[in-house]
């Protein structure tokens, strides 16, 4: 019985309104996955899709998959844009160009500041969300003009910057110090981590984990198979050594990985590259064979134990979030 009579699944928060979206949450920007049938996907229950950028070879190939996902969702999405190191370099400002005459309304920039970007993507009237990973970078972004910040823990996949802070400490940090709103990302999976997000002062969630072990998301079902078996402890952090820390999958290339970072003297990074680069991802996620490259994974994987559609998965998170709002909490009072 719901006290003030509203439906379920209608829960508002500053993120909802700014982004035109049912439910505060948010696809992660993953390399390979955000593609448009996952966007798409997670766009029709409701919540965020965002397509990667940089999943697309040229800037033209992602004008083409941004045409093709709207043919598959009239709701809003997003496309990532990340700056991070790269084997080879990356004409951004073109990505940047695609994403503006494109018409996308919001836009997710990680891995680096977004400044050179933001006159283009403000005079097009583009929402920003800059994911961070640092307090110290959530204010910087607040104070360039973004419209909201996804505050990355430790716990995320992917790169979680060097600080090593979790989102116990991050969010009320967050609450504390901004005046935009912010997302919480790294570690979510359910609605528990719905309601506790919310109640630190977060508007909403991101979940890239999440989002990768659903039915829509186009990689092989042997990858989702094994995130399922996983327990938290089957992460790895690789490129410590060369500060571009990233969190992924414990498999057999990842201890490899590590091996060459733990040898005395400096890593170089070209050492490790044949092993780490992503087109190798890629081609796992295509094949199924676990142990041809890296994949990103947080420690949430622990959290997963199904594969569910995109559909199941928001409404469960959203629904099981009101019920320890309206009940547990409520009740504890
Ligand atoms: P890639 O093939 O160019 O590189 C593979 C990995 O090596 C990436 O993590 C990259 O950051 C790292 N790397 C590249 N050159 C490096 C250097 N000189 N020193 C240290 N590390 C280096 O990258 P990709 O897989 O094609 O991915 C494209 C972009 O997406 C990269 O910027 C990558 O970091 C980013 N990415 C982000 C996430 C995430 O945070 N969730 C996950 C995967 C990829």
């Amino acid at each position: 019985m719901l006290g003030d009579n509203r439906p379920g699944g209608q829960m508002k928060t500053r993120v909802t309104q700014m982004l035109g979206i049912e439910h505060p949450i948010v696809q992660g920007g993953m390399q390979w996955v955000g593609r448009a049938e996952l966007t798409s996907a997670v766009s029709n229950a409701g919540a965020l899709g965002i397509l990667t950028a940089l999943t697309q070879p040229t800037p033209e190939a992602l004008s083409a998959e941004i045409a093709r996902c709207r043919e598959m969702t009239d709701k809003p999405f997003a496309v990532n844009l990340t700056i991070l190191p790269t084997i080879k370099p990356v004409p951004y400002g073109e990505y940047v160009d695609a994403i503006v005459s494109s018409g996308i309304r919001i836009v997710e920039t990680a891995g680096r500041n977004p400044e050179p970007w933001m006159p283009l993507f403000k005079s097009a009237g583009i929402t920003v969300i800059h994911k961070c990973t640092s307090i110290r970078h959530a204010l910087k972004a607040q104070s360039l003009g973004c419209d909201m910040v996804s505050v990355d823990g430790f716990e995320c996949a992917g790169h979680p910057g060097e600080d090593d802070v979790t989102n116990l400490i991050l969010l009320p940090l967050a609450a504390r110090r901004l005046s935009i709103p912010f997302l919480a990302s790294g570690g979510f999976a359910d609605g528990r981590g719905l309601a506790a997000a919310l109640a630190m002062g977060a508007d909403g969630i991101n979940m890239g984990t999440r989002f990768l072990v659903t039915k829509e998301a186009p990689i092989h079902e042997r990858v989702k198979q094994k995130m399922v078996e996983a327990s938290e402890l089957d992460t790895a952090l690789i490129f410590r050594t060369l500060r571009n820390t990233s969190r992924v999958f414990r498999n057999s290339v990842a201890e490899q990985v590590l091996a060459i970072e733990a040898q005395p003297g400096e890593t170089q990074f070209e050492d490790i590259a044949p092993m780490v680069k992503g087109v190798r991802g890629r081609e796992l996620f295509e094949s199924g064979d676990l142990d041809h490259g890296v994949w990103s994974a947080g420690m949430v994987i622990g959290l997963i134990d199904d594969i569910p559609t995109c559909k199941e998965l928001v409404e469960r998170i959203v629904a099981e979030a009101e019920q320890i709002i309206r009940e547990r909490l409520t009740n504890l009072l």
